[in-house]
């Protein structure tokens, strides 16, 4: 079977796991966890890790710390994993859904603009924070973003949990808006085994949020709490397994980029697919999952199809991610599109790349032969009509 994005062992996992435990450190603090995180500042070069428990909790925590309140308006990226705006519902507040871009397939900054200016024409005020995502490694346009989030003065938190090792204009992304998330689940660029960080500012936010990540508990003899807390905190353990992974992280994001390479020259030839790629030099994806685009005009087949054809030929792929605004739980939200009187029936630009999009196996464990079957398997899948 050839998997979608398995974790990929660095070879001083167990060492380090052991160290751990003969330390006795397992709780969610400890040498480990301080470890992984000046780790991650070195390779980012820019802003301060806190490690969390989850990608999910990074995107909650940049919530708080933007200041989101219950009743609050939150805009996110209708094209993305639920974890990007769930959290915004766990602090009371509204997400307002926007579409995406062709070029990028992420958060469209004219559409951005449009809708702050509508938020404030309709309530009175001012979304209360911008979720903008990477999407599979993607780079969103940041230039633009960032100008628009500052000039509204509204925080942006980056969803980066996807593109550890994504670069925009030679910045990291995580690096770029007010806080970013990371996820080290067991699919993303290096795991440990669950886990995630944000990135802050200033070692004051960070500090703040590791305040928040261990129950909001005031430095006093006993248990005082003035604000609300979360336990949130990366287990030393896993800090141990992130801090192996660390190390062959560069060589795990160049890999994902050869693969995307190699995808790219060998799915060139076949007529009706394209192969996502960076729209300009500006944009340096770590193509966390290589994604393609099916004309169904052209190859007969839908991705769909494709997907259960590659299935029973012992490959793993998968649709991309439904957008939100197609969800039973967030159809009712606001949502902005500039596609709304297309000639398809679709919601917009995520729904017309849902209907086309498919994820290919892109994990750095695969081999360059690994990549060859799963072309030739794509290409039975298509002349088989
Ligand atoms: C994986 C992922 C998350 C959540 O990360 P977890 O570590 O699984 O909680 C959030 N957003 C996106 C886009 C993701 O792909």
């Amino acid at each position: 079977m050839i998997k979608l994005s398995l974790p990929h062992l660095a070879g001083k996992e167990k060492e380090y796991v052991n160290q751990a435990i003969e330390s006795t450190w397992i709780v969610p603090l400890g040498p480990f966890v301080d470890e992984f995180e000046h780790r991650l500042d070195s390779y980012l070069g820019e802003g301060r890790a806190v490690a969390l428990s989850a990608g999910t909790a990074a995107i909650h925590l940049g919530l708080v710390m933007a200041g989101v309140k219950t009743g609050d308006e939150v805009i996110c990226q209708s094209l993305t994993f639920s974890a990007s705006c769930n959290p915004i519902v766990y602090l009371g507040g509204k997400p307002v859904f926007i579409d995406s871009e062709k070029d990028t397939w992420n958060l469209d900054p004219e559409l951005l603009e449009h809708a702050i200016e509508d938020r404030l024409r309709i309530t009175g005020n001012l979304p209360a924070a911008i979720v903008a995502v990477h999407l599979y490694g993607m780079p969103a346009k940041m230039d633009r973003i960032t100008e628009i989030a500052s000039r509204y003065g509204i925080p942006l938190v980056e969803d980066a949990a996807e593109a550890l090792g994504s670069e925009y204009n030679g910045r990291k992304c995580g690096t770029l808006g007010n806080f970013g998330a990371l996820s080290f689940n067991g699919n993303k660029i290096i795991t440990t085994s669950g886990g995630g960080a944000l990135i802050c500012r200033t070692e004051e936010e960070a500090d703040r949020v590791r305040f928040l990540a261990t129950q909001a508990r005031e430095n006093r003899p006993y248990y005082y709490h003035k604000e609300l807390g979360y336990n949130y905190r990366l287990s030393n353990i896993s800090a141990a397994i992130g801090c192996a992974q660390i190390e062959e992280l560069q060589t795990r994001v160049e890999r994902r980029r050869q693969i995307h390479a190699i995808y790219r020259q060998l799915l060139s030839q076949i007529d009706g697919v394209t192969v996502h790629d960076n729209p300009s030099p500006e944009f340096n994806s770590n193509f966390w999952l290589s994604t393609i685009l099916i004309d169904k005009a052209k190859t007969g087949k839908t991705p769909d199809e494709i997907r259960q054809s590659l299935l029973s030929q012992g490959i793993e792929t998968r649709l991309l991610w439904r957008p939100m605004n197609m969800q039973p739980i967030y159809q009712n939200c606001p949502y902005y599109t500039s596609m709304a009187d297309n000639q398809t029936g679709e919601t917009g630009i995520g729904e017309w790349l849902f209907d086309r999009g498919l994820c290919l196996p892109s994990g750095s464990s695969l081999t360059d032969n690994d990549i060859s079957v799963v072309v030739d398997s794509l290409k039975n899948a298509i002349s088989m009509k």
